[in-house]
């Protein structure tokens, strides 16, 4: 059965965009340009997964997603125009999936739709509790691995804290500066791999296994599950 997805989006010309792309796909897609109807939408039309835009005309995407997780785990996407953005939709506040920056490619947030239902459909093994070899304090800034606190400095602790937010998800080294560095520009792609290096000994240290932090190709690197 084909998964059915709630988009909700303003601009119509991204949305055409989107729609086209995803219905190639094989997806259903019920677009709704207004908060109010996304809102609606959800309630009767039980999708499988939410895209929001973050500002419209009646509110925000914040709002959506804050409603639609005092009741329900739907995997939602975000499409943001602002990299500030992202710690907030990631974080403990909002609990999205995932989010594409604006301007994207569709085709990127269709990888990200699938890689998304493919990861929900497998979340009860994944995410018992046990198998979790690392844990995250984001309230004292700290992470532990086989029990033990590891010794981390600032910008590895945020590094690995921003891997293992989203596991098996690849984060590009330039999302990773973003996200991870205060000031990108002074950035190198050598800087995220030398901190990636160091963060890697530090787990192999406390006998985490060698290749939980993985690297990709071309893209970058993932936390894997
Ligand atoms: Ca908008």
């Amino acid at each position: 059965m084909a998964h059915r997805i709630l988009l909700l989006e303003d601009e119509q010309a991204i949305a055409d965009t989107l729609l086209y792309s995803l219905r190639s796909e094989g997806f259903e897609v019920m677009h709704v340009p207004l908060v109010r109807e996304a809102l609606a939408a959800f309630a009767l039309q039980a999708p499988d997964l939410a895209i929001l835009d973050v500002g419209l005309p009646d509110g925000n995407g914040f709002d959506v997603c804050r409603a639609i997780r005092k009741t329900s785990e739907l995997p939602i996407v975000f499409l943001t125009a602002r990299s500030e953005e992202i710690d907030r939709i990631l974080g403990l506040e909002l609990g999205a999936d995932d989010y594409v920056s604006k301007p994207f490619s569709p085709r990127e947030v269709c990888a990200r739709v699938k890689a998304i239902l493919r990861r929900s459909a497998v979340r009860p093994a994944a995410t018992a509790p046990d198998a979790a070899p690392l844990q995250l304090d984001e309230a004292a800034q700290r992470i532990r691995c086989a029990g033990q606190w590891l010794a981390l400095t600032r910008y590895e602790y945020r590094l690995l804290a921003t891997l293992l937010k989203r596991p098996q998800r690849i984060f590009s080294r330039a999302e990773l500066m973003d996200l991870v560095w205060d000031d990108a520009s002074d950035t190198a792609d050598r800087t995220v791999d030398a901190h990636i290096k160091l963060v890697r000994a530090k787990l192999r240290d406390a006998g985490a296994s060698a290749d939980l932090i993985q690297t990709h190709r071309h893209m970058g690197y993932s936390l894997s599950a």
